[in-house]
């Protein structure tokens, strides 16, 4: 699949901070910006008006407050937005539905991503990503996974099965900075992993310890190096407890 993926270059990603550990995406393309899953919309505000930014696109991965609590006022601001997620019935604002290897263009800009439908976290879950970047929301964390709100353990496996398919190189951008705590728990499942704990060295001081690339997730993460849905369900559970 990686072959085909849309290649974006002159980009620059930025994280804007919100609510406790929350990461809103920055995409920026010369005066261009897109925004991934504004759960507020203050910090994305201020940022693209002190970097003289016009925001061009909205897109949203799935329907948590803390992934979309932003985007009336944002849609006040900008009118001309285009805002792009999947399909609910529960979001109220005017966008464009987005399904499985859907490619989406942002008008005005050279931006383009291809969606992969992710469910596991909520049902409606999708991830972007094009040949180097992977906005994947709450469904892969560094060194950790999103909880299962919705989906099944076997619906979810086979979402980290996707993203696990994907260039190792790719920049694995979440949504949460909860990167500790997960090599914490990892290590209780993989204490010896070399390069677990080596991540674990490398990242105990670092406070913005996103994006990883996938290819330390599949080195170090053990929801994704689990290699049944069964394997995948009991780290999940122990998780959960943890
Ligand atoms: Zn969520």
């Amino acid at each position: 699949m990686h072959s085909t993926l849309p290649q974006n270059s002159n980009i620059n990603i930025l994280p804007i901070k919100a609510f406790n550990d929350n990461y809103i995406w920055l995409l920026q393309e010369k005066l261009n910006g897109i925004i991934i899953d504004p759960g507020d919309a203050k910090p994305v505000i201020k940022t693209l008006i002190g970097k003289d930014i016009d925001l061009k696109a909205i897109l949203i991965t799935h329907k948590h407050y803390d992934h979309t609590g932003g985007v009336e006022e944002l849609i006040k601001h900008y009118p001309d937005v285009q805002i792009f997620g999947p399909e609910n019935i529960e979001f109220k604002f005017k966008y464009i539905i987005v399904k499985e290897d859907d490619v989406i263009s942002i008008s005005g800009t050279k931006v383009r991503f291809n969606v992969i439908e992710t469910p596991g976290h909520t049902l409606d879950h999708i991830v972007y990503v094009d040949k180097e970047n992977l906005f994947c929301g709450d469904t892969l964390f560094a060194c950790g996974c999103g909880k299962l709100f919705e989906g099944t353990y076997s619906e979810m496996f086979k979402s980290l099965l996707k993203i696990s398919s994907l260039n190792p190189n790719t920049k694995v951008y979440c949504a949460h900075e909860y990167t500790k705590e997960n090599i914490q728990f990892a290590l209780t499942i993989d204490p010896d992993n070399y390069q677990l704990n080596e991540r674990y060295k490398k990242l105990k001081d670092v406070e913005i310890t996103i994006p990883s690339l996938l290819k330390e997730e599949l080195e170090t993460n053990p929801f994704l190096r689990a290699k049944t849905s069964d394997e995948f369900k009991l780290i999940r559970k122990r998780k959960d407890e943890f």
